[in-house]
């Protein structure tokens, strides 16, 4: 299929999704338990990742490679082309159910591949919405297959299949690397967790960022894979920035996914409540301190900020993936830079900062797929290239990246004489 064809079916799954994107906003807030206003959000950013792939397809370049530049490459023509890698094998997670799926499928159709999409067991709607959208704008039948159904029961034949060219995975750090073990010589992308810091320096007027960090741990129950979960604040400001932060955080408002007023809901399994719970109680246990929260209420885990917490603490160490967060006081900036570097994971790091001297030494010394200067390491737009370093992940999204990642670059030349 030409390029201008999969620009056009990508360009009909915008329009159609711009239509209905509020039966699709309520559709994500029932089955994700997602705030509606949050929800809506999403699928503003679904569609602006599938206009992005519409885009992109119409601009998949090779280059032209100087063969004179090595002697015995002269008079000879050399250039490259990307050709689509073949079947991609789309394993999704449960808490981006839009648009993490349109940033497989997406680049995937844009580079004229076709895909097994299996969305997670907990949001398979989602991804059987987008594939009827697909289906209307003339994809041909059988180029996208949603399969729904456990991971763990799904996932060898999905992963261990010769014919799948390509494995693009987003999810937990544990089930990327069972993934990539079994994928052979075959290539996979993986965006994983992470335990994601920000650094606050002594110059930045803690008032007009505290409702940014609120909102960066809080968002969607802290379960996002960049959720703000370490805040390292200088000491001459820490005591401020903990008492804002907690009156802050009692201000968000709990209840019905569907009420517009709505901040923080259930979170997505029991299971990952009683485990939240346990790493708290055992973090108190060490002598950790509970600023608010710390306890769950029904199925909501009550936005939690601990104080007096240690790295080794599992709140601090694991990706907690809860509306948990830990706010730590620092001295020098290279200590908090050691402190964010502590990790297994490394995805998005923040710091705000008006030295600029002090912003590039973080940009430079920070282990991480991305630096936010000046705003919370949940910040992410969706052509920018994202993804993460150590166990946070292997190779990047953001759509031009991702058509790089799901093509085969070919080489060809010509002796011109
Ligand atoms: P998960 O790893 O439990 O599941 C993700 C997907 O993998 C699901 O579709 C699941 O069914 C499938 N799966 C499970 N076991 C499998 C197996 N053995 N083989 C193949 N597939 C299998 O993750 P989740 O709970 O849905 O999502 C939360 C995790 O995702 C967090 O760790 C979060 O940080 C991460 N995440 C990362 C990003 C990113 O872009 N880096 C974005 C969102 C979420």
């Amino acid at each position: 299929m030409p390029a201008h064809q999969r620009a056009d079916i990508l360009f009909k799954v915008v329009r159609q999704l711009e239509e209905r994107k509020e039966e699709a906003a309520r559709l994500l807030a029932l089955e994700a338990g997602k705030p509606i206003r949050t929800a809506r959000a999403e699928i503003g950013r679904t569609i602006a990742t599938y206009q992005f792939a519409a885009e992109e397809a119409k601009r998949i370049y090779g280059e032209t490679i100087p063969m004179d530049a090595a002697p015995g490459g002269e008079d000879r023509l050399g250039f490259t082309w990307r050709e689509p890698i073949g079947t991609v094998v789309a394993i999704c997670p449960f808490n981006f159910p839009f648009n993490l799926v349109a940033h497989k499928l997406g680049p995937a159709i844009a580079a004229g591949n076709t895909v097994v999409l299996k969305p997670a067991e907990q949001t398979p709607l989602s991804s059987l919405f987008i594939a009827e959208l697909f289906q209307k704008a003339g994809l041909p039948d059988g180029a996208l297959q949603v399969v729904t159904g456990s991971g763990r029961e799904l996932g060898d034949a999905l992963v261990l299949d010769e014919r799948v060219k390509k494995i693009t995975f987003t999810g937990s750090s544990e089930v990327g690397k069972q993934i990539k073990a079994k994928a052979g010589l075959r290539k996979v992308t993986l965006e994983l967790g992470s335990n994601s810091g920000l650094i606050v320096e002594p110059d930045v007027p803690v008032e007009t960022i505290v409702p940014r960090c609120v909102e960066g741990a809080f968002a969607f129950a802290g379960q996002v894979c960049i959720s703000l979960q370490r805040i390292y604040v200088h000491e001459s400001i820490y005591a401020e920035f903990a008492e804002q932060f907690i009156r802050r955080t009692g201000q968000l408002r709990i209840g019905d996914p569907l009420d517009e007023q709505t901040d923080l809901s259930a979170m997505i399994h029991e299971r990952e409540l009683a485990r939240i719970d346990e790493w708290v109680q055992d973090a108190v246990r060490a002598g950790a301190s509970i600023g608010c929260g710390g306890r769950r209420e029904q199925s909501v885990y009550l936005p939690t900020v601990m104080l007096d917490v240690k790295p080794d603490m599992a709140v601090s160490c694991k990706e907690v993936f809860a509306p948990v967060v830990s706010i730590v006081p620092y001295r020098e900036l290279s200590e908090a830079i050691a402190m964010v570097n502590d990790s297994v994971y490394g995805l998005n790091v923040g710091i705000y900062t008006r030295n600029l001297t002090n912003a590039f030494q973080a940009a430079r010394d920070i282990q991480a797929g991305g630096v936010i200067i000046n705003d919370i390491p949940t910040f992410r737009v969706d052509h920018m290239p994202y993804g993460g370093v150590k166990e946070s992940g292997y190779g990047r999204e953001g759509i031009k990246y991702a058509v790089q990642e799901m093509t085969e670059l070919k080489f060809v030349t010509m002796k011109t004489t």
